[in-house]
């Protein structure tokens, strides 16, 4: 759950790539430009799209304004699928967590945000008073405020604000920290942690404060942040053999990736039942396995990934704008079925290959891995959807589905021939040699 950090609080968090950085002892690196820009393909094209974009932008409120912050109550309250106190419930009706809250009790500036961006949906927000004054970063995206917030119960944006500032300062991913907290105070809600065990800290749900110090020593892996700095899937496996209890069932994660604050019980957001189980970045939320006629999913989202610029740019944009921007800069004429039929593609059985590999100590098996957690099929106790959970048939039937329609086989597997397709022969052997497929 190490996280790389860029500027003061924005991380690349997913897929632990801070802890690769200090296996190898890199500390940071640091880009000083003193030539020209890139040369791209069509310069006066790329400004005229540069400038349409910006004006679409300013002209769209709802990230400029609120940021994702503002979906914090919503989530909640409207579509039940927000995670609280570790996933055993996705719905609140806490108005005072609204973003209205964050607004006028914390905000100390709008409009900020990442080089050259013309959206700037960061807020700073700072901690007025009160025991948690004095805390201030990045106000809380919808993520931070679930994860740092309502999964470990806290409904105040004063401790929401506290934690999430002390996790940036930390370097730790918000969502992979917010998640493994949760797990361990659902095992100390049940008994099956102690106050002993975890240090002398009263770990309740709603202290922020005693959240705040069990992160501290995850960071610097003392006493039982030793085990819980390995995530939630790998403490999971540790506390079990501690306790000679099976805790997984309390481990929200996928394939070793703690799960995006979107639960997908309701059916009302915007995932569906297979979006994290089949997802070549597990439980990463913004790349969901999903494919329908219309909508290509994550081969979409792959193109935002794969260009290295801000999706949130792209919500008010005309449809074709990404293609004509791909064009202009690299020269390279990319229709939409060319990139959904084969570039997208090539990334795609590239990452499902590299997540199915797993590392020197995890492999993942499809037809037992690519599935929900299993409290995703317990129904939800509270809220309007009380009782809905997802449905194992269903879920078997649209998983096949997904797997006939990318290329992989009944077992999840990209398929030689599909490999071959793409030129991609030397995946499939590799798969042959390490899998045994
Ligand atoms: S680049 Fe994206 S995340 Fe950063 S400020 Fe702009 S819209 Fe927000």
């Amino acid at each position: 759950m190490a996280a790389v950090m860029a500027k003061w609080t924005h991380a690349a968090g997913y897929g632990g790539y801070g802890a690769v950085m200090g296996s190898k002892n890199l500390k940071a690196v640091v880009a000083k430009g003193t030539g020209p820009l890139p040369e791209v393909e069509d310069v006066e094209k790329v400004k005229r799209l540069i400038d349409e974009v910006c004006e679409k932008c300013y002209d769209s409120d709802l990230f400029r304004m609120w940021g994702t912050g503002a979906a914090g109550y919503e989530v909640g309250a409207r579509t039940s699928s927000e995670p609280v106190r570790n996933w055993q419930e996705e719905w609140h009706d806490q108005r005072g967590f609204g973003v209205d809250s964050f607004e006028h009790r914390l905000w100390i500036k709008r409009f900020w945000g990442d080089f050259g961006c013309p959206t700037t949906c960061l807020k700073m927000a700072m901690t007025k008073a009160g025991p948690l004054k004095g805390a201030i970063g990045d106000n809380p995206d919808y993520e931070l405020q679930a994860y740092l917030g309502t999964n470990l119960g806290i409904f105040t944006p004063e401790g929401n604000v506290y934690l999430s500032s002390l996790i940036d300062d930390l370097g730790l991913c918000g969502i992979q920290a917010g998640n493994v907290l949760g797990f361990a105070g659902e095992l100390y809600q049940r008994g099956i942690l102690t106050k002993q065990d975890l240090d002398g800290i009263e770990l309740k749900w709603g202290d922020a404060q005693a959240f705040a110090k069990l992160a501290k020593n995850i960071a610097v892996r003392r006493g039982i942040g030793d085990i819980l700095a390995e995530g939630t899937h790998r403490a999971a496996l540790k506390i079990q053999e501690m306790k000679g209890k099976d805790v997984t069932e309390y481990a929200i994660q996928e394939k070793g990736v703690a799960l995006g604050a979107h639960g997908v019980r309701s059916g009302e957001d915007y995932l569906t039942e297979i979006g994290y189980a089949c997802s070549v970045q597990a439980g990463d939320h913004t790349s969901i396995a999903h494919f329908a006629r219309r909508s290509k999913g994550e081969l979409d989202i792959m193109l935002h990934d794969s260009g290295v610029y801000c999706w949130f740019n792209m919500f008010a944009q005309r449809r074709d704008l990404k293609w004509e921007f791909f064009k202009a800069v690299t020269g390279w004429d990319v229709r939409p079925r060319r990139w959904h039929k084969t570039t997208a593609r090539r990334i795609l059985h590239l990452q499902r290959a590299l997540l199915l590999l797993g590392g020197p100590d995890l492999r993942w098996n499809p037809t037992e891995h690519d599935d929900n957690p299993s409290r995703f099929y317990e129904p939800l106790p509270s809220g309007p959807y009380a009782g809905k959970s997802v449905n194992r048939a269903k879920f078997r039937r649209l998983k096949k589905r997904y797997y006939e329609a990318v290329g992989w086989d009944e077992n999840g597997i990209p398929k030689p021939e599909e490999l071959e397709r793409l030129g991609l022969q030397e995946v499939d052997r590799i798969l042959k040699a390490k899998m045994g497929k």
